[in-house]
């Protein structure tokens, strides 16, 4: 049982996000599922990444001073992390991602499938 007043799950709500911006990932869930792209951005806040060509949604816009023409802008919008695998990309597999300490890069994450690094 917990008990209550845990002050380090309270205060804590951001959720640490497994890719960065930049990653290639795999979406796992959803309509996009099997779809492979880009970490456009990364919200940790929410637990959420924006994948490029991924969860599109259609935006009704009307013409403003920022964007001369209106209507429809189609846009990637968040999804949860935990929708999406990491894809290495050395070995093309969508994979676990494991930790390793190096001497003078400090700690890298590394493929758990082909062992290698994937941070540069
Ligand atoms: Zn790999």
């Amino acid at each position: 049982m917990e008990r209550a007043g845990n002050s380090k799950a309270d205060k804590k709500k951001v959720k640490k996000v497994h890719v960065r911006t930049g990653d290639v990932v795999l979406v796992l869930k959803g309509k996009d599922r099997g779809k492979r792209g880009k970490v456009l951005r990364v919200i940790p806040k929410e637990g959420r990444v924006v994948v490029e060509g991924v969860n599109i949604v259609k935006r009704h816009t009307k013409p403003s001073r920022k964007v001369m023409q209106g209507g429809i802008i189609e846009k990637e919008a968040p999804i949860a992390s935990s929708k999406v695998m990491l894809v290495c990309p050395r070995c093309q597999e969508p994979s676990r991602m494991g930790r390793r300490r190096l001497e003078n890069e400090g700690v890298v994450r590394v493929c758990k499938k082909c062992g290698e690094v994937i941070d540069k």
